[in-house]
């Protein structure tokens, strides 16, 4: 059985962490659109060069662009055995595009990561990336360089602070509403990512089992 994993939270919740950890960890790809996102504007394409400026400005793009690039990386060889999808959905129609690209395939499990507004705040005006590799520094990590490939660290263009607060503000509009089209299933659970990183990742994996066992045969899909 395949395991289909989708985290929902807001920015600064700690879902590319912990969906990077728990994929590698199960050996199931991690998908972050964010990361799709920012390698199209890295490469220059099309869509990377249209998307930036909306990235920049803490808005979101647009859905028929985002299920286009979501349905088309689901249906590779590697996601049929299981993935981890951070970032995605992020709307309502997303989430529904979503349900009619899984039709027939193991349930989703959908995991809610939830922290209070002043934490996501601080930890986004002090989160590091790599220029390099994108890999997210550990919040308490001091300047050094980056623990994956030695790259510099730097502050992500739509981290500071006006965008942070448009990001969190478009979070609530278009995104929360979310959790209650999912929170119906009985694939869904909601766990408390203002927890040290080890804590949240336990209960993640918790979270999932529990999600799974009930998710054979009576989830939605
Ligand atoms: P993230 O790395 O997930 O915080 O995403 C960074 C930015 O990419 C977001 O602020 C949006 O501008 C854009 N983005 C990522 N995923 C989506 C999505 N599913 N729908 C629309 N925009 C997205």
């Amino acid at each position: 059985m395949a395991l289909n994993l989708l985290m929902l939270g807001p920015p600064g919740a700690g879902k590319g962490t912990q969906a990077e950890r728990f994929a590698r960890s199960r050996r199931i790809p991690r998908i972050s659109t964010g990361d799709i996102l920012r390698d199209a504007v890295h490469a220059g394409t099309e869509i990377g060069r249209r998307a930036k400026a909306i990235m920049d400005r803490g808005e979101l793009i647009s859905d028929d662009v985002m299920i286009g690039i979501v349905r088309e990386r689901l249906e590779r060889d590697d996601a049929l055995r299981g993935f981890v999808l951070d970032g995605f959905p992020r709307t309502v129609a997303q989430a529904s595009a979503l349900d009619d690209i899984m039709d027939g395939r193991d349930p989703l499990i959908v995991i809610d990561i939830v922290v209070p507004e002043a934490e996501l705040v601080r930890r986004l005006g002090t989160r590091l990336i790599c220029a390099e590799c994108g890999t997210n520094a550990p919040i308490a990590g001091g300047a050094g360089p980056c623990a994956t490939c030695g790259g510099k660290l730097v502050q992500r263009a739509d981290d500071n602070q006006a965008v942070v607060l448009e990001r969190l503000k478009v979070y609530h509009r278009q995104s929360e509403p979310l959790v209650e089209y999912f929170r119906v299933r009985p694939t869904f659970r909601s766990i408390d990512g203002a927890q040290p990183a080890d804590r949240v990742a336990a209960d993640l994996a918790a979270a999932v089992l529990a999600a799974g066992n009930v998710g054979v045969g009576g989830g939605r899909r």
